[in-house]
């Protein structure tokens, strides 16, 4: 079975348990070749739902985990967002296919920022969104995500891939009033994916989702490396 073929087979799987519920998700995740994304070696798994990894201990996410967290980003054409924690650049590629979609004019795209602290992962980012045509709409920079990347804030929404201990407070200052931020919070080896929502009168909101387990986020307003 081909790529696309496999593609098609996982994006009407994650429709059906529910992860996928809106056009745009299910039409981004269509889009984005996940083989270009995974180690050559691991190709063959690429469509599996499954987490795979991708080098110094992190891993690419599970399918049905990026498709429920776009969705509850809810973002629109258009919009800024930041993603804390590139990995492959995956997601990155996926949040821009909703923000910037590839069939609209590029006078209504959007943009994602994705910040990766390992910088090899984040030279392997850039080449895997190079290959699979999304450079144009994706900027990935290399820094400690917990603090944000204060350079091209405020966003309209904040995707964080890793988990963190408590909200991290450079990233409600850098989210728009009005704006979202979707986040695993709780120990270094269990977590709750929480929608955090910042109000027009800049008030945070936080809704528990669903139980989840991510690497954690090393860094000022993460957990140190050292007591991994
Ligand atoms: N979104 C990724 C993808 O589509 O492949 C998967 C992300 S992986 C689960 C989490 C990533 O967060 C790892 O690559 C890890 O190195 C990165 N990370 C951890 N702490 C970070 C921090 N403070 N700033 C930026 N990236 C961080």
């Amino acid at each position: 079975m081909d790529f696309r073929e496999q593609r098609r087979r996982l994006v009407e799987k994650l429709i059906r348990e529910g992860y996928i519920r809106s056009d745009r998700v299910a039409k981004a995740m269509l889009r984005v070749p996940r083989e270009l994304f995974v180690p050559e070696e691991l190709r063959h798994l690429a469509y599996e739902d499954t987490p795979l990894p991708i080098g110094h201990g992190q891993t690419i996410s599970a399918p049905h985990m990026v498709a429920l967290m776009t969705e509850l980003a809810d973002l629109r054409p258009g919009m800024r967002v930041l993603e804390v924690g590139t990995g492959s650049g995956y997601h990155a590629a996926v949040l821009a296919e909703v923000v910037a979609p590839s069939d609209e004019p590029r006078e209504k795209w959007g943009k994602v920022y994705t910040i990766e602290r390992i910088p090899e992962l984040a030279r392997r980012a850039v080449e895997n969104l190079r290959r699979a045509g999304y450079l144009d709409r994706v900027k990935v920079v290399v820094g400690d995500g917990s603090k944000g990347y204060p350079e091209a804030a405020p966003y309209d929404r904040i995707v964080v891939t890793a988990a963190a201990p408590d909200i991290p407070p450079p990233l409600v200052e850098q989210l728009k009033p009005g704006g979202k931020m979707v986040i695993p919070l709780g120990t270094r080896y269990y977590q709750t994916l929480y929608v955090v929502e910042k109000t027009r009168d800049g008030k945070i909101k936080a809704r528990p989702v669903t139980p989840c387990l991510f690497v954690p986020l090393i860094g000022e307003y993460g957990w140190s490396e050292d007591s991994y």
